[in-house]
């Protein structure tokens, strides 16, 4: 007797996937739902970070199945929740699951997915931004509690956010890296005061974040106290894939826009046609490597390859608005409207849905610095996937206490 041919794990996961989508696009087509329900429902089915284990929004398969279920509700038109809380869906979530107890994961990752609740990273300050191990705001115990007092910068969405991810220093009589503590903060607490900080591109995404004597209490500590830097670790790692490492479809994103406005003008100049087909040569490249990096992706936190996607993205973003910019000529010099918006997610568009190409060019400068410079990205990949010699560090070994203020 022959036995039928066993199937491989991944088509046994990619089954069961598929049949989780089918369950939620019979729901999703047959009735008017909102978008909340809509992600309650992709949550309860595993569906929301496949990867997670069952009852924590995943299914606990392979995490590069993520990209087959982002395609399949792509197509169905489904909603898309990423641009509405990009910090707590790519950097909260994964931190959480890795780091906090099972009931307090259980508390945060179902709200964080539907968007009821806007998460924000408290990690930049004006004296710790690439050196983010720098950080100086400080967290004393005080019994089944800790009181915070400093200051953050560059914090997106802090004015919308329910959540922030926050590293302190809880020790300075030892090393930089050895003394921080990471919590995360209720942003409705007294004592935190938040402040827009403009950008040029009119809007106030981001803030300064003052903390004068906050309470948190010590059950919304993620990892051990002075193992601030390894949770970080967790929450930057996630950070480069989500900012550089998606895959979205061919010619969607920037190098999209750019096709859509070279056909508008129906440009005939030899030039502009090689410039734009080099781009997109550069697009595609990079989708592929991103594609490829998240199948061999397993379980667990993103390596330093990361850095890759987060890298050419964010120098490639620059390079094709520079390139829609040029086309355009003087109509791109004008600008909409400077009025000051405190937008509440992350996105191009105008209010009335429609594209400004001004604004995305402004808005791409930001890319090779949020989430980590491109300076910083090629000193990662040089001394963790190359493996070249480190960057000279007078701070090692030496307490937090005696190193000079920057
Ligand atoms: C749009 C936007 C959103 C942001 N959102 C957040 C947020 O939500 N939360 C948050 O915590 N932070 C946020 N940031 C802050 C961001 O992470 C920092 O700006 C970034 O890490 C750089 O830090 P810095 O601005 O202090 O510059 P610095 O670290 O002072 O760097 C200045 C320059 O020196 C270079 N440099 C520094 N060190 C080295 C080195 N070792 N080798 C080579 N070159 C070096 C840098 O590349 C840069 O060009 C955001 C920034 C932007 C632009």
């Amino acid at each position: 007797m022959t036995l039928p041919p066993v199937p491989d794990l991944r088509t046994v996961q990619l089954d069961l996937v598929e049949a989780q989508i089918k369950t939620l696009l019979v729901r999703f087509e047959g009735s008017a739902i909102s978008d909340k329900e809509f992600w309650e429902m992709q949550f309860d089915l595993g569906l929301a970070w496949v990867g997670f284990p069952l009852g924590f929004g995943g299914l606990g398969v392979s995490p590069s199945l993520q990209e087959h279920i982002g395609n399949r509700l792509r197509e169905a038109e489904a909603p898309s929740n990423f641009l509405r809380n990009p910090i707590g869906i790519g950097m909260g979530a994964p931190t959480v699951l890795v780091h906090a107890s099972a009931d307090l994961a259980k508390r945060l990752l179902k709200p964080i997915f539907t968007c009821d609740e806007i998460w924000c990273q408290l990690f930049s300050e004006p004296g710790a931004g690439s050196d983010v191990a720098s950080v100086r705001t400080s967290a004393v115990r005080d019994g089944d509690e800790w009181i915070i007092n400093g200051q953050k910068v560059w914090t997106t969405l802090a004015h919308v956010s329910k959540w922030g991810m926050l590293l302190t220093r809880t020790d300075i009589t030892v090393s930089k890296h050895a003394g921080m503590t990471y919590f995360i903060l209720d942003m409705e607490s007294p004592g935190v005061e938040i402040r827009p900080l403009r950008q040029m591109t009119g809007d106030a995404e981001f803030n300064e974040v003052y903390f004068t004597d906050v309470r948190i209490p010590d059950s919304h500590r993620l990892g051990n106290v002075g193992d601030g830097w390894a949770t970080a670790l967790t929450t930057l790692m996630n950070e480069r894939v989500s900012l550089g490492g998606t895959t979205a479809e061919r010619e969607s994103g920037p190098i999209g826009d750019a096709v859509r406005i070279w056909k508008e003008l129906n440009s005939r100049l030899p030039h502009d046609r090689d410039r734009l087909a080099q781009l997109w040569i550069e697009a595609e490249v990079s989708r592929l490597t991103n594609i490829r990096a998240s199948q061999m992706r397993m379980a667990g936190t993103p390596g330093p390859e990361g850095s890759v996607g987060k890298l050419i993205s964010a120098e490639l973003n620059k390079k094709i608005y520079e390139f829609c910019i040029n086309l355009l000529g003087p109509q791109a010099m004008t600008y909409a409207s400077y009025e000051m918006k405190r937008p509440g997610s992350i996105k191009i568009e105008r209010e009335d849905g429609s594209f400004d190409v001004s604004k995305a060019f402004l808005r791409s400068r930001a890319n090779s610095i949020e989430g980590g410079t491109s300076e910083i990205m090629k000193n990662i990949l040089g001394e963790r996937v190359l493996g070249l010699p480190r960057e000279p560090r007078s701070d090692h070994n030496i307490a937090f206490s005696q190193l000079a203020k920057s």
